[in-house]
């Protein structure tokens, strides 16, 4: 077991958790063969911001926040993004190196259905083997060369994550279903005419 490792990080401490203490920096951005995270049983408890993960922040501004919509907060690259990797050998996967875990995040992000703000929660469970033979419910990772950046898992894990469509789950709490049902549009005609009538006698 490897208790001892899970210790929560704190951001109100400037961001300087227990990981990032070692020398040897912050393993979530370190390039390491997946042997050698395997061997060592890496367990990464990820504490990063939106903007730490390349693909999800292009594809969120792209997709999840038209340019022209006023009043939508800025600092939507600082949402955390937490969760934990833990890298070792699976037999059932032929002693292969894996990663398992999980990543969240809270996105501001725009409803395509009635254009307001809403947060977004995204989650991911990753289940990755590296090498040839793995299968099942394991997740082949093809490697551009021997080595891994763990922050690539999460970012593209959590970019599968996102909806085609940006939208409030619930009717309720979108205002283009709401408004919908209150405001048929017959409505309009009635009192566009009351209202021409009213200019006249003026
Ligand atoms: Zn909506």
């Amino acid at each position: 077991m490897e208790t001892d490792r899970f210790q929560p990080v704190r951001f109100d401490s400037g961001g300087r958790g227990p990981y990032h203490a070692r020398a040897m920096g912050n393993p979530l951005l370190q390039r390491r063969a997946p042997q050698e995270l395997a061997a060592s049983r890496e367990l990464i408890e990820i504490k990063a911001k939106v903007s730490d993960f390349e693909r999800l922040s292009e594809t969120i501004a792209k997709d999840l926040r038209p340019p022209d919509r006023d009043g939508l907060p800025d600092d939507w690259r600082d949402s955390i993004v937490s969760g934990q990797l833990r890298f070792g050998f699976n037999a059932a996967q032929g002693d292969l190196p894996t990663a398992s875990g999980q990543a969240a995040v809270t996105i501001a992000a725009v409803c395509q259905r009635c254009l307001q703000p809403f947060s977004l929660p995204l989650q991911a469970e990753l289940k990755l083997v590296f090498g040839e033979g793995g299968g099942g419910d394991y997740e082949q990772w093809e490697l551009d060369d021997d080595q891994l950046c763990p922050a690539d898992l999460i970012d593209e894990a959590l970019v599968m994550a996102l909806p085609l469509a940006a939208m409030h789950d619930a009717e309720s709490a979108c205002k283009a279903m709401t408004v919908a049902e209150e405001k048929p549009g017959r409505m309009r005609t009635p009192f566009a005419g009351l209202k021409a009538q009213m200019g006249k006698e003026n």
